[in-house]
């Protein structure tokens, strides 16, 4: 028998032990009802795990959290590093906690893997936020597919939501298509943006314009100020020219500075007009609903392919089909029509 107060018969530090208890997934439920925030963030854990038995609780553990009634507002924010995201949410994320609302900040990040965690995998970065109360912050889930890391985040919105928080604020680095996914769960998209050179429009990624439900310009102060002021009108000119949004959403335009603190709770108003015309409109629950559906077929898409791509007719006959497809050998639809009848063979 071990000696040692604090280890069991097999030498196991309890403390450790301890921390590793597996929670059910009512314990998960629960905790995630009351808004315990270590719960939550482990009922997070959960739903990013790959592991099969965790697959099964995750699914029992939104499917519980869904029902809930939630008033909650999801706001995706983008913008190239160095803009100021993560100043701005802090800012920002103050603002709305200091009125009271319950504030949670999550991330897609699909090179999170790679970087190991670039966006708000860092610690230093929100250090205000981070120690609010009524705040909650986890860094974006890894993965190798941008679609596996988005679902892993939408899911993850469900479960803040249901842990009581008002907000959901999205961040994303804009990587690839992790724009789109992003606009694709959140209510609101916010493009921050600094003022250049003079052409504002140059550079701005196509699509993203037509996303944005406002666009703010950061670091409005200092010498800066009038070069914002002048980026403002420009974006205001550029944004005439798109049709009008189904949503009856004419997008804003205005400035702000995170650092000091001016313009922040100007967009927090943007917002809210923004919910008042869209709730008349009856297109903040028609656009919600779609987003389900948009992700069910999403999801479908993924699934289909990765049970593809992991059958073994399909495993072993891929590389001699592209050999053949690049030599002329055989028509690329010819070559996927095999591919496929061999995949089909395998699943029977
Ligand atoms: P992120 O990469 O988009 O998350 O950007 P950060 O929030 O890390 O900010 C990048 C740099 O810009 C930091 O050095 C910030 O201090 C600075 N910055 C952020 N917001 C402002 C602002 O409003 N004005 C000025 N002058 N600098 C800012």
């Amino acid at each position: 028998m071990s000696t040692e107060p604090n280890k069991d018969i097999k030498g196991v530090l309890l403390v450790k032990k301890h921390r590793k208890k597996k929670l059910s997934v009512e314990d998960l439920t629960q905790g995630v009802l009351n808004g315990d925030k270590a719960i939550l963030a482990r009922a997070i854990t959960t739903v990013e795990s790959t592991r099969n038995e965790d697959l099964k609780k995750a699914y029992a553990l939104i499917e519980n959290c869904l029902s809930k009634e939630s008033k909650s507002i999801r706001i995706g924010i983008t913008g190239v590093p160095g803009v100021g995201k993560s100043t701005f949410i802090e800012v920002f994320g103050k603002t709305l906690t200091s009125r009271g609302k319950k504030v949670a900040v999550l991330a897609v990040d699909p090179t999170s893997t790679l970087s190991k965690g670039s966006i708000l995998g860092d610690k230093t970065r929100m250090q205000e936020l981070v120690k609010d109360p009524n705040a909650f912050i986890r860094p974006s889930p890894s993965g190798e597919s941008l679609g596996g890391v988005a679902r892993k985040t939408r899911e993850s919105v469900i479960l803040c939501e249901a842990a009581g928080f008002d907000i959901v604020l999205v961040e994303t680095v804009g990587v690839g298509q992790s724009e789109t996914a992003v606009h694709s769960m959140v209510d609101f998209f916010l493009l921050l943006k600094l003022a250049g050179a003079g052409d504002e429009l140059q550079g701005i990624k196509r699509g993203i314009m037509e996303m944005a439900d406002a666009i703010v310009i950061n670091k409005a102060d200092g010498d800066n100020l009038k070069k914002a002021q002048r980026a403002k009108v420009e974006f205001e000119r550029a944004l005439q020219l798109y049709p009008p949004k189904e949503n009856g959403w004419a997008p804003q335009v205005s400035t702000c500075s995170a650092i000091e603190k001016t313009g922040i709770i100007e967009i927090w108003d943007i917002i809210v007009q923004f919910l008042d015309t869209t709730k008349d409109y009856g297109y903040f629950e028609s656009n919600r609903q779609n987003q389900n559906k948009y992700w069910l077929m999403q999801t479908i898409d993924e699934l289909l392919k990765q049970q593809f791509y992991q059958a073994s007719a399909v495993k072993k006959n891929l590389e001699s089909m592209l050999e053949k497809v690049a030599e002329d050998k055989i028509s690329p639809f010819r070559a996927a029509e095999v591919l496929m009848a061999s995949y089909k063979k395998e699943l029977k």
